[in-house]
């Protein structure tokens, strides 16, 4: 069992320099709850989405922002649901590319090496959750995952 706000916090301090170097600010907005993963593994994934987000943020750009949302749902069969939203203030992700970033080796970076979405999206579904890939109207990338939350 383990606290999402915790493992959130051991990413800022992981990625602090990565972000730092880059001047982007890491903002954490809500509440995050209480899941059954394994850390490690978790962590794993969330770092692979936050580095991503960092990445996608072009050096040039004068919004330097990446913002994780979390909140609690409730869904109709009662079930409830930790829910986070990561995202940044980078260019987004162009409509062609959203059905295959969590394929393994899809990349489009010159250094990339595709792994970082398969895994995360491989590791939250085998803790019965969800990882999709969508644009905010605002314009950058917004990753939501869900998680099934423990009470308490
Ligand atoms: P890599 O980072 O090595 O390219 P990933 O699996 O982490 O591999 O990401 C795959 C691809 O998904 C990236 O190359 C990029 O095209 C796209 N992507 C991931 N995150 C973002 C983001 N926040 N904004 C825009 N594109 C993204
Ligand atoms: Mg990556």
């Amino acid at each position: 069992e383990i606290e999402l706000r915790g493992l959130l916090d051991e990413c800022r301090e992981e990625l602090g320099r990565f972000y730092e170097e880059r001047l982007i600010e890491l903002i954490f907005e809500g509440a995050f709850g209480r899941v059954r993963a394994d850390a490690i593994l978790m962590r794993q994934a969330l770092l692979n989405i936050l580095r991503n987000a960092a990445e996608a943020i072009p050096d040039g750009a004068a919004e330097r922002k990446v913002f994780v949302r979390g909140r609690y749902e409730l869904d109709q069969r009662g079930n409830g649901w930790n829910v986070i939203e990561i995202e940044d203030t980078g260019p987004g992700i162009p409509p062609q590319n959203l059905e295959r970033i969590f394929i393994p080796f899809f990349t489009t970076k010159r250094q990339g090496h595709g792994i970082g979405l398969a895994l995360a999206h491989r590791v939250i579904a085998d803790h019965n959750g969800t990882l999709l890939a969508a644009n905010s109207n605002r314009g950058g990338a917004v990753f939501t995952i869900r998680l099934p939350a423990l009470a308490g």
